[in-house]
């Protein structure tokens, strides 16, 4: 049975990159028919952020990625908050000690200070607790039994560490890298049991996701270095069989492909990094969202799904159902996702045209009422047909269109004065008592209206259209001049040309 996992914790907003993750879970489990589990890590309390778990929620839920079980419904694995787990970690802990391959660490923190210190002092300028230091400090590797024993009854502060072997191949089969190998004596002897009790990330993970049964774990190609530490707790807790196949996701870059795109990158040049705007809670400092931005969930979940996979023709949009037909992990590339947000951008833009304009109309809504403006959503939704080729978010219906909704106050004087002649004057003026007059208002009549009496006066059209639409718009864009005369109606469009002549 295909069981995944989306294990984030809870330490601050969502990173496009965390909902990659989710979205490549999500993918492959319903894919296999499988389910989707949600688990928070908040084990680490120093990093816990209030709020942060109700975001991350808040943005699964606006990319329709909603986990089958976790903190918001339960499930059969419950709780699938780590903190309210604590009491389930212990046991695991004490047993690879009993087994030999963990030991019971009751160095201080000045005593770990003064180790690194001496290590540095000796030309080591990463010192680590690993298999060359242990045998130096206070453990149960070199304290004798009844030592041990006197300081846990004494409840002496103390964590419980894995015991790395000094020289030992690991190695284990990714989804995506192929076979990976490791040799244990480069990783230090991680922390598992915090002196607070808690386990850390290491502990935690394997254990959880055997206990809720995963059967593929993905995760961010930054935590491939752990790999090995997991891979032997998996072997030594004796679960190897249960083991979950993993995939490392690979790392989305920053637009030059220099280093991994992190929130910074995002702030500097001018684009969002997270899901959804974020204001961490201790600092006050806010980060700006996508979702706010303007991007419509089934674009930003197109654009992620083409950062790092694609299915080989080339072919970039992608509805949600093809996305579940053809998704294989096996097609998610090692190396990492350069984030373009010009391309970003573009992929809104291609869902906006999917757009019916009544749909438009409706996100469009709350910058009309922003702007204390009343439309009928029926006249807002023939305006938003009319500029949707010319947006890449829905705001920008306001930028394309405001002169729909207001009447321009300034006129490219600079782009008419030149060429005005007495005779367009009077071809304004006499338009303007035929147009008084139409029996309907349409596109069609107004056109030709405006075409006859051109060629009555011997004016070309061309001369005509951009004074007509400066005097609509103020300005010269927009879209099809006659369509603007149409929307806006004979007594609007009448006032404004009458306002607009000299
Ligand atoms: N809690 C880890 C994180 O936030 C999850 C890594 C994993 O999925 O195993 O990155």
């Amino acid at each position: 049975k295909v069981r995944v996992r989306f294990a984030p914790s809870p330490t601050g907003g969502l990173h496009l990159g965390g909902v990659r993750t989710v979205l490549f879970n999500y993918l492959f489990a319903k894919k296999h028919g499988g389910e989707f589990v949600l688990r928070i890590e908040d084990t680490d309390q120093t990093r816990f952020v209030a709020g942060a778990e109700e975001y991350i929620l808040e943005c699964l839920e606006w990319c329709g990625l909603i986990a089958d079980e976790g903190p918001h419904i339960g499930g059969p694995y419950a709780p699938y908050r780590q903190s309210e787990r604590k009491q389930l970690y212990r046991q695991y802990a004490e047993q690879l000690v009993e087994n030999g391959y963990a030991y019971y660490a009751f160095d201080t923190p000045d005593e770990l200070e003064a180790m690194r210190d001496r290590e540095k002092i000796n030309g080591n300028q990463s010192p680590q607790y690993n298999h060359h230091i242990r045998h130096t400090m206070r453990n149960s590797l070199t304290l004798t039994k009844e030592e041990v024993n006197e300081l846990l009854a004494n409840n002496t502060p103390h964590v419980i560490r894995i015991k790395m072997p000094t020289d030992t191949s690991v190695t284990f089969t990714d989804m995506i890298r192929g076979e990976v190998t490791f040799n244990s004596g480069t990783v230090d002897d991680k922390v598992l049991l915090k002196a607070d009790g808690m386990p850390t990330y290491h502990l935690a993970v394997v254990v959880d996701d055997y206990l809720m049964k995963i059967s593929h774990a993905f995760r961010g190609e930054e935590w491939l270095p752990s790999a090995p530490v997991h891979i032997l707790l998996w072997r030594y807790l004796g679960w190897e069989d249960a083991m979950p196949e993993w995939a490392h996701l690979p790392l989305i870059l920053k637009p030059d492909g220099n280093g991994k795109l992190n929130k910074r990158d995002g702030d500097r040049l001018g684009f969002p990094v997270y899901a959804m705007n974020w204001t961490d809670p201790r600092s006050n400092e806010f980060t700006r969202g996508f979702r706010e931005m303007g991007f419509l969930p089934e674009a930003f979940v197109n654009m992620l799904a083409m950062l790092g996979w694609n299915d080989g023709t080339g072919q970039e949009i992608f509805s949600f159902e093809e996305l579940l037909q053809k998704f294989s992990i096996e097609r998610v590339h090692k190396a990492g996702a350069k984030f373009d947000f010009e391309k970003a951008k573009w992929f809104n833009h291609q869902y906006i045209q999917k757009k019916t304009g009544e749909e438009l109309a409706t996100l469009f809504a709350p910058v009309l009422d922003e702007k204390d403006i009343q439309a009928d959503p029926a006249t807002v939704a023939v305006i938003a047909n009319l500029v949707k080729d010319r947006l890449h978010f829905v705001n920008e219906i306001w930028d394309q269109g405001f002169f729909f909704f207001q009447a321009p106050t300034t006129f490219d004087n600079e782009a008419v004065k030149p060429k005005w002649t007495p005779e367009k004057q009077a071809f304004f003026e006499e338009w303007m008592q035929q147009l008084a007059t139409v029996p309907t208002f349409d596109l069609a009549t107004i056109e030709s209206s405006f075409k006859n009496l051109a060629a009555e006066k011997g004016i070309k059209v061309g001369e005509l259209q951009l004074p007509f639409r400066i005097m609509l718009t103020g300005g010269k864009f927009g879209p099809a001049v006659f369509a603007i005369a149409e929307v806006l109606g004979a007594v609007e469009t009448i006032a404004r040309i009458k306002t607009a002549l000299p």
